[in-house]
């Protein structure tokens, strides 16, 4: 496994728990998409997993072994696990070209080498070619879709082994999603990439994805490879998550109905059951095991047990 998580929890404040929980072991080369709606805690599991969050209780593994989270370790972790931000625009200085833009990782990792050609091949890898005529533009000048390419290529010019991609297409016209989608499958397929998408969106998912996490108030609610586990959802809330994508579902949407999760307040049995379509009576005070990384198709409720 390239990175691994085991029984990890986070929790804000002493009782905002934002991830309660969780294992997930994530194999070299294959992309994973971590699925749930807004507040569910992908983006503190993903933040975790980069090291940019320090774990409450658990523990995060890099090929095998725990990350430490000293200055120096952290920062040679960094440059293996590169993470894309959901905002092109936020997350590139309007104030820095392209060619800035693409060589800080370079300079605040204090990688030798040529630089320029480091730079040009990043840009390239990302599909904005010839690179050169990039270099001196600013984002502001760019389209949605380049301004993407250019975080891609921030990322790869260190060369990482894992991508964790935080919504990488939510602010993208459909026509240039389709591209970015594709520009990542190619790097797996040519770099042999790993990468870790989170997305509240099953439709991307069923596009890119070799495997679906669903996440559920901070805890992973079911786990399969993608077109098993969208063809046939085991868990309640996936079905109610995928009756909603145009796509894919084969259903009228369900509505979820019930208090909004808030992770301060987690039900105890089935996390879900307040709001669950297909509550059983024993739901509410029968605790669910936590789910153990598994290649096949699992989902933590007491109808799929
Ligand atoms: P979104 O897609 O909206 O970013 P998410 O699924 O990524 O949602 P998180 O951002 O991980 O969810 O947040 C999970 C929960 O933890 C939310 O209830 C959020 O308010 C809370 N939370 C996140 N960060 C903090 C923090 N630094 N302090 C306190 N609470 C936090």
């Amino acid at each position: 496994m390239i990175i691994s998580a085991q029984d990890l929890s986070v929790c804000f404040g002493g009782r905002v728990w934002a991830v309660d929980g969780v294992d997930l072991d994530i194999p070299a080369g294959e992309i994973v998409a971590l699925v749930g709606e807004s507040g569910c805690g992908k983006t503190t599991l993903a933040r975790t997993l980069l090291g940019l969050e320090r774990p409450t209780s658990g523990t995060v593994s890099f090929e095998g072994k725990p990350l430490a989270y000293s200055t120096k370790a952290l920062k040679q972790y960094r440059s293996q696990v590169q993470l894309i931000l959901q905002d092109p625009l936020g997350a590139l200085n309007p104030r820095h070209t392209v060619y800035d833009a693409v060589a800080e990782g370079l300079r605040v990792q204090s990688i030798p080498g040529d630089e320029t050609a480091l730079v040009a091949d990043a840009l390239s890898r990302a599909g904005l070619r010839p690179p050169e005529r990039f270099f001196m533009r600013f984002p502001h000048e760019l389209s949605g879709g380049q301004r993407q390419r250019v975080v891609i290529a921030g990322a790869l010019v260190l060369n990482p082994r894992v991508l964790i991609a935080d919504e990488p297409v939510s602010s993208l016209d459909a026509s240039v999603r389709g591209e970015i989608l594709s520009l990542l499958l190619s790097l797996r397929e040519e770099l042999g990439l790993t990468v870790l998408v989170v997305t509240h969106d099953l439709g991307l998912a069923w596009n890119i994805a070799d495997r679906v996490a669903v996440m559920y108030l901070g805890r992973i609610v079911e786990t399969g490879p993608t077109a098993e586990l969208l063809t046939d959802p085991q868990h309640p809330y996936t079905r109610a998550l995928l009756s909603v994508v145009p796509d894919i579902s084969r259903t009228e949407p369900i509505v979820l109905v019930g208090e909004a999760p808030d992770p301060a307040r987690i039900p105890g049995g089935c996390r879900f059951h307040p709001r669950c379509p297909e509550i059983l009576e024993q739901c509410a005070n029968t605790p669910l095991p936590i789910l153990t990384p598994s290649r096949g198709h699992v989902a933590a409720c007491l109808r799929a047990q």
